[in-house]
């Protein structure tokens, strides 16, 4: 492909090879000092490489700007089936295998006595199968590795402090927390993907009500739980709580499970002791958790978050645009945080690229509407769960019985299947599966 660089004249072309596909660069790099990259990424997660992977393979230059060191402990851990379609599309994939994480087949979902397994394999005609657990830190290193490897230049240590848009260029001001020097770069696109460090939306003012009432979660690992049988050892569960939210525990292949509990902020507040005492305590008041966690201890320090849910009143405007977190984020219950994010990095890459090369781009009808389509389905799915309607149809073998498939391919990411019914109109079908099961009860 041509590395559209204004004023440059025409060159020879000569092959890269990335992963597995050749892409064509200009043999000589046009005189363009004043660029430092074609793309600059703000932060090095899920969506941060994965984005920056997806332009370097069209051949523009990229640099990848991360404030941490890695690697560092982050939250987000279960991935969906969707996800490996994504990373597979990016050439990621084959590195994640080499990992070795826990193979995830399903999601149990667990109350009192009641459970109901999803298994993926049983989703709708074309979905993949399985997904993994994944310890962030040793993922998210293992993708900033790959990017490297895919030729995009990530560079950590490095915070953005401001941005700066106009007609024909973007500038980020970087200061390097080591040195505690700033510098600017230059490019002509910025994707922030700094997840809750949500760089674009403080700076431009993009914050917008989420519509999610607050919650409180907290989270560490265990160690030395008792693991289900081989072949649903890697399913997620997610127990209903039998006083306030609920609980998840995420096997990994590395011994350790993660565990945490989303709850009111009310609730949580009005419970005793520090943060791991309150966490204990509710793991034992619930009878799954606690069976399971019998003889196993924490190995990390808690952490509890508040407020997690974002939401942007814009994902993209001149010369810039957001991925990840740092545009929406709704909850943690379906596990859908780093597939959504992988989900917005490829489809923005990939109009990032066009708009470089200066094709003209309709940002709204390719990236805005599915991304909004993609989030209301999860939207609907988390209000239905905390709302109650979810798991009493969850618990309703009779009624979920004929609709399985579809939740289950919902359950695995696949929020953009235009064949599924449930994806069209998610609220109302959960609405009317509830309605029917209510009218059977009466
Ligand atoms: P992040 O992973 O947050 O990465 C952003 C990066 O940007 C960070 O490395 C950060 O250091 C960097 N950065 C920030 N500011 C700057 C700056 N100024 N300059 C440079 N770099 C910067 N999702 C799932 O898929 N499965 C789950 O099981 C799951 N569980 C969750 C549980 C809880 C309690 C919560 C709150 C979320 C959960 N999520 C889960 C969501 C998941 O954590 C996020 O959706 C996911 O991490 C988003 O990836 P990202 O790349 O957008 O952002």
């Amino acid at each position: 492909m041509d590395c559209d660089h204004a004023g440059s004249p025409p060159q020879e072309k000569i092959p890269l090879f990335y992963g597995a596909s050749y892409v064509y660069i200009r043999a000589q790099m046009p005189p363009t000092r004043s660029f430092d990259a074609d793309v600059l990424v703000i932060g090095a997660g899920p969506a941060g490489t994965a984005a920056a992977v997806g332009v370097a393979r069209q051949g523009l230059r990229t640099i990848c700007v991360e404030r941490g060191h890695f690697p560092r402990q982050v939250v987000g851990e279960s991935l969906l089936p969707r996800a490996n379609d994504l990373l597979a599309g990016l050439g990621l994939l084959d590195a994640v295998e080499r990992r070795g994480y826990m193979v995830k087949k399903g999601a149990l979902f667990l109350r009192g006595s009641e459970r109901e397994r999803f298994s993926f394999a049983d989703g709708l005609a074309g979905d993949s199968a399985t997904s993994f657990q994944v310890p962030r830190d040793d993922f998210d290193q293992t993708l900033a590795t790959e990017a490297r490897r895919q030729g995009v230049d990530v560079r950590f240590g490095q915070e953005v402090l401001q941005a700066d848009f106009d007609n024909d260029s973007a500038s980020l001001s970087v200061k390097d927390v080591w040195r505690d020097q700033t510098q600017t770069l230059r490019a002509r696109w910025v994707l922030d993907c700094s997840g809750y460090g949500r760089v674009l939306a403080r700076l431009l003012k993009l914050d917008e009500a989420t519509g999610q009432p607050a919650r409180v979660a907290c989270f560490t690992h265990f160690e030395g739980d008792v693991r289900p049988a081989v072949d649903v050892e890697g399913d997620i569960w997610v127990c209903c709580h039998p006083i306030n939210g609920w609980l998840w525990l995420i096997p990994f292949s590395n011994g350790r499970t993660s565990v945490g509990m989303v709850c009111d902020p009310a609730y949580w507040d009005a419970l005793e002791g520090t943060p791991l005492q309150k966490l204990i305590t509710q793991l034992q008041r619930d009878p799954n958790a606690a069976q399971r966690l019998a003889a196993a201890r924490p190995v990390l320090p808690p952490q509890v978050l508040r407020e997690y849910s974002t939401k942007n009143n814009k994902l993209h405007g001149q010369r810039w645009a957001v991925a990840g977190n740092a545009g929406d984020f709704l909850d943690p219950v379906f596990s859908s945080g780093v597939t959504l994010a992988l989900e917005s990095a490829t489809l923005s890459a990939d109009l990032v690229t066009r708009s470089v090369r200066g094709e003209h781009v309709d940002w709204e009808a390719g990236y805005t509407v599915p991304m909004t389509q993609a989030v209301a389905v999860f939207r609907a799915m988390v209000n239905g769960w905390y709302g109650g309607q979810l798991p009493d149809i969850f618990f309703n073998k009779q009624k979920l019985a004929r609709i399985k498939s579809r939740f289950t391919s919902l359950l695995g990411g696949y929020v953009r299947r235009d064949d599924n019914p449930l994806a069209r109109d998610c609220a109302r079908s959960i609405a009317s599966v509830h309605a029917a099961i209510a009218t059977a009860a009466v």
